[in-house]
């Protein structure tokens, strides 16, 4: 079985954090079997070397967030729309204008499925299987997979292009696209974010939320990939904690907190 293994230490060693000493326990990451490291886990290790290193190594782990049910029930409407193309073999209404239908591969429902595993890689180097759950894969008429990610959110104005901020979405799209390339698959660098914005003008509710839905394409570099893989199994070698990063809220309310009390 592939799983990830860790042992907590009963020692009263001490743990380095912000120049103080955050606890009296110990966490020992010993990995005696295959890890199991998921695409979240990688942007983890990109936003903050120490959160990640807290997670994996120390099982310290940040709080989980609300679960997203409007913009899952968004998402899985979606993909009964793409399904109901890629059964027939046409193109969605969204698709009209660029070469490309949704994909009909017989992995897309196991790629589909993050908790069951989603997209997968055994990284020998490391012992490691790294993992991803796509929203869906379209593919042109050369044979090309497009790697798609539906996203909804409300305002104003509807997106119609990724913000500026969206640094962790690009992020997203090009380990999946390194996955699927480890996977054999011919990747195209353009991928698609299906973003579908609710609209806050109307005048009343009446049970229905109204969307615009824009197209909007990525071109990915998934180059940074390996060598962050890499990077991030040095962090994991080594024994002392990344610092935290000053502007962090997060990090900042817990030294705000042990200052005070
Ligand atoms: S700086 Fe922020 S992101 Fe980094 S360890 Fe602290 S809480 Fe986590």
């Amino acid at each position: 079985m592939v799983v990830d293994k860790f042992n907590k230490s009963t020692s009263n060693k001490k743990i380095l954090g912000m120049g103080k000493y955050l606890t009296k326990q110990a966490y020992i990451f010993t990995k005696k079997e295959t890890m199991k490291l998921s695409r979240s886990k990688i942007d983890l290790f990109v936003e903050c070397p120490r959160c990640f290193y807290l997670d994996i190594k120390m099982n310290i782990k940040r709080p989980p967030g609300f679960p997203f049910s409007l913009n899952n029930a968004v998402d899985h409407l979606l993909k009964k729309e793409f399904d109901f193309h890629r059964a027939k073999g046409t193109q969605h209404p969204i698709q009209s204008g660029i070469d490309a239908i949704p994909a009909q591969h017989p992995l897309i429902d196991q790629w589909r499925n993050s908790l069951g595993g989603g997209v997968s890689y055994y990284d020998v180097a490391h012992d490691c299987t790294l993992y991803g759950g796509i929203d869906d894969l379209w593919v042109s008429s050369e044979g090309k997979y497009h790697v798609v990610d539906y996203k909804a959110t409300a305002k104003d104005i509807a997106v119609s292009e990724l913000p500026d901020w969206a640094n962790g979405y690009r992020r997203q799209m090009e380990i999946y696209q390194w996955l699927l390339r480890k996977n054999g698959l011919n990747v195209s660098n353009t991928a698609y974010f299906v973003y579908c914005t609710g609209d806050k003008k109307r005048s009343d509710f009446n049970n229905t939320l109204h969307f615009e839905t824009h197209l909007i394409p990525y071109l990915g570099d998934d180059s940074w990939v390996d060598v962050t893989i890499s990077r991030l199994f040095e962090l994991l070698s080594k024994e002392t904690i990344p610092e935290h990063n000053p502007n962090c809220p997060h990090c900042n309310f817990v030294k705000k907190q042990k200052e005070i009390l």
